[in-house]
């Protein structure tokens, strides 16, 4: 149920406890001083008045000075007056004491401005804690007594009784008004004031009976007392310098507590904060509130290629993007690594929503200028909203993330929190840190699909193609986990992982004296990857495995994604021997220009275009016309998906070089292929599959 929109009556209604609560108060506590002040006498005995001047005084200027410190980063501040008018209670007894408290808090309150019921409130509350002390020494003690001293070291415990029970009144009387006022729980308002309100008070009142043993020597000696309360009296007071450095200090503490350093956005507390807030005002305002996640697709890959000055560089772009993009109302944080997270704390409905998240991914598509690259930064965004997703925080939150997943996984930059989303979310999450597991536990394998020459029938290299062997689900294939590397960052192992497999593996068959390169895939990013070059130069030699003995697989899209950085990796990697394939060939959209500035030695034909062409005239053509074009640029042409003798046969007519495929083999462990391998002696007897 949403609350109607409040009137200013009914505003005024939700005072109303507050009031009477104050009203309450300070009825008490004006009736306790007029009680106990026409009840009990002054004890003058022996004593000069002189003392209880000076100790009024004290208590006036005590409560107009009051002592400035930080705790927990925060600006409090003590008054010392409570010190001298306890001493007065000690040993002139209730009316002398409340007097001069309430006068003092009367006086200052009033010369601070402050309005006539917070004035009288403040007396009425002094009265009343003075009031209880004072009960608490007359009960145990009988103090003040007329007799000199005042107190004996068996009083000790009851002084200290009293003194507790001013503090706690104190902090009760206050706590319970300041929580009414502010509509917040009364435990909860005490409990976080308990700490700092008793150190603070506590500290300062037990100079009380020090200040009595000290005067009852000598009065002069009180001026001992003083200075040390005058010195850190001056060394807080507002003009001085330290104030101005503690007060400083704490807003930065305060900024720093609710800020991200790196981008100095607001950070996930600062988030949950606004979070909190905008859905009690959406609550009470009856409007929809929208949060949002984001993550940048391709972030890592920035910070391993070029380094965390570069990432760190991006990351204050992106930020800057993104606050220029919104209102300043709406709300930026980041949550750490390259999350984002966008609140937008009235939206009338969710195109509204999404209207924003195209804005801010349309912010970043423009490229960043990072290290003298340009550079292209996407991020997708999960929106969730209140109240149509959740009513509270938690899985508000729980469900803008969920969608920020679904996002990664959509052809779009953003996506709408929706229930199905939620469903295979946790399990994708369960198998993205499973597969982190895989990866260094060798449960990742590779297997190897022969390619055989068309003309010679020999085969003499072979394709590397990852599997997971999952405890539960069985054999995985790529395309149910290398999409999921891919957006969660994995990828960068897994390829190392895999070049690492299968470089150790031509070794292996190096020294069983057979004769065969081998080929691994790559990952778009793993093309972007500035260090890619060197740690296959690192693993080549690690292995003893010359250079031309390595072929790597990329696809068209994956150079078209950043063409100027892909070349410099490929201009690399081809210089140092190694092989370059175009894999999927004829699937994207590769201009002929481009293929003749790439460092490439192989295009694969992609695997749905050779599958027909025995059937469909016009696949044939293609084929065929590709072939022709691979071989007068001079490369080596392969047909990826042989499944049968016609397609063979015809590709041999069209003067391809190489074909793969379940005609000729699967993909096999390397011991499967190792007894494949003697029972054809390399030279392919081609038996017929039946499947
Ligand atoms: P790809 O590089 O085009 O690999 C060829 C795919 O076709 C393999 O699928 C292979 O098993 C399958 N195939 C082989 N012969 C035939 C056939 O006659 N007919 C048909 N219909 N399919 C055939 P697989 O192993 O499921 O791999 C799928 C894709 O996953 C690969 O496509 C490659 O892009 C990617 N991949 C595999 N291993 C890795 C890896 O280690 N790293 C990366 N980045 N990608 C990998
Ligand atoms: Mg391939
Ligand atoms: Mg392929």
């Amino acid at each position: 149920m949403r609350e109607e929109r409040l009137t200013p009556a009914d505003r005024t209604r939700m005072h109303i406890p507050a009031r009477r609560y104050n009203a309450l108060i300070i009825a008490a506590g004006f009736g306790v001083f007029g009680v106990l002040t026409l009840t009990n006498a002054p004890l003058w005995d022996h004593r000069s008045p002189l003392e209880l001047w000076v100790l009024a005084g004290l208590v006036i200027a005590g409560e107009m000075l009051p002592i400035r410190y930080t705790r927990n980063g925060e600006m409090s501040e003590v008054v010392t007056s409570t010190t001298f008018s306890f001493a007065l209670l000690l040993s002139w007894g209730i009316a002398p004491a409340l007097l001069a408290q309430v006068t003092a808090s009367l006086v200052a309150d009033l010369a601070r401005r402050k309005s006539w019921w917070k004035t009288a409130f403040n007396a009425a509350q002094y009265a009343i804690c003075l009031g209880a002390a004072h009960v608490v020494l007359q009960l145990t003690t009988g103090i003040p007594r007329a007799i000199s001293p005042h107190f004996l070291p068996r009083d000790l415990p009851f002084v200290i009784l009293a003194m507790v029970a001013l503090l706690v009144l104190n902090l009760v009387v206050t706590g319970v008004g300041m929580a009414l006022h502010h509509h917040r729980s009364i435990t909860g308002f005490l409990r976080d004031d308990l700490s700092s309100s008793l150190f603070g008070d506590g500290v300062l009142l037990l100079l009380s009976p020090v200040s009595l043993i000290v005067a009852e020597v000598d009065l002069w000696f009180l001026l001992l007392l003083l200075v040390p309360l005058a010195g850190v009296y001056i060394l807080t007071h507002e003009n001085s310098k330290l104030v101005a450095r503690l007060r400083r200090q704490a807003d930065q503490n305060r900024h720093q507590a609710l800020h991200d350093p790196l981008t100095n956005l607001p950070n996930r507390t600062l988030l949950q904060d606004r979070i909190q807030q905008g859905i009690f005002r959406a609550e009470r305002d009856g409007h929809r509130l929208a949060l949002m996640m984001m993550d940048l697709d391709r972030f890592k890959e920035v910070n391993d290629a070029l380094g965390h000055h570069s990432g760190d560089v991006l990351l204050k772009q992106i930020a800057k993007r993104l606050r220029r993009a919104l209102r300043q109302s709406d709300t930026v944080a980041r949550l750490g690594g390259d999350e984002f997270a966008v609140l937008l704390p009235h939206v009338t409905d969710p195109s509204a929503a999404i209207a924003i998240a195209e804005k801010l991914a349309e912010s970043l598509r423009e490229p960043f200028a990072i290290s003298e690259l340009s550079l292209e930064a996407r991020g997708s965004i999960g929106i969730a909203l209140y109240p149509d997703h959740a009513s509270d925080m938690g899985p508000l939150v729980q469900r803008a993330d969920v969608a920020m997943y679904a996002a990664k996984n959509g052809p779009r930059s953003w996506e709408l929190y929706a229930t199905e989303q939620d469903q295979q979310s946790p399990g994708r999450l369960a198998l993205v840190a499973q597969l982190r597991h895989a990866i260094d536990h060798e449960e990742l394998v590779l297997h190897y699909q022969p390619k055989g020459e068309l003309s010679s029938h020999r085969v003499k290299s072979v394709e590397a193609l990852a599997r997971w062997r999952h405890p539960r689900n069985g054999i995985m294939l790529p395309d149910d986990f290398i999409p999921l590397a891919e957006h969660t960052g994995l990828i960068r192992p897994l390829t190392l992982y895999a070049l690492n497999s299968a470089l150790k593996q031509c070794r292996a068959w190096e020294e069983q004296g057979l004769d065969l390169n081998v080929a691994v895939n790559l990952s778009p990013q793993s093309l972007l990857d500035l260090q890619l070059p060197e740690e296959v130069q690192g693993l080549l030699e690690r292995w003893k495995v010359p250079a031309t003995r390595l072929k790597l697989e990329i696809t068209e899209s994956s150079i078209m994604a950043d063409p100027m950085r892909a070349m410099r990796v490929l201009n690399e990697l081809s210089g140092m021997g190694i092989g370059v394939s175009i894999d999927d060939f004829g699937t994207g959209y590769t201009s002929l220009a481009y293929l003749k500035r790439l460092p490439i030695d192989e295009i694969k034909i992609d695997k749905s275009l050779v599958s027909h062409i025995t059937t469909n005239q016009s696949d044939d053509v293609i084929v065929r016309s590709i072939v022709e074009l691979g071989r007068n640029l001079g490369l080596e042409v392969v047909a990826e998906g042989v499944e049968d003798k016609a397609t063979w046969d015809r590709l041999a007519t069209f003067g391809c070089d190489t074909a793969q495929g379940y005609y000729l083999a699967d993909p096999m462990t390397p011991n499967e292929l190792a007894s494949w391998l003697q029972g054809a002696g390399q030279q392919i007897q081609i038996p017929f599959r039946t499947i």
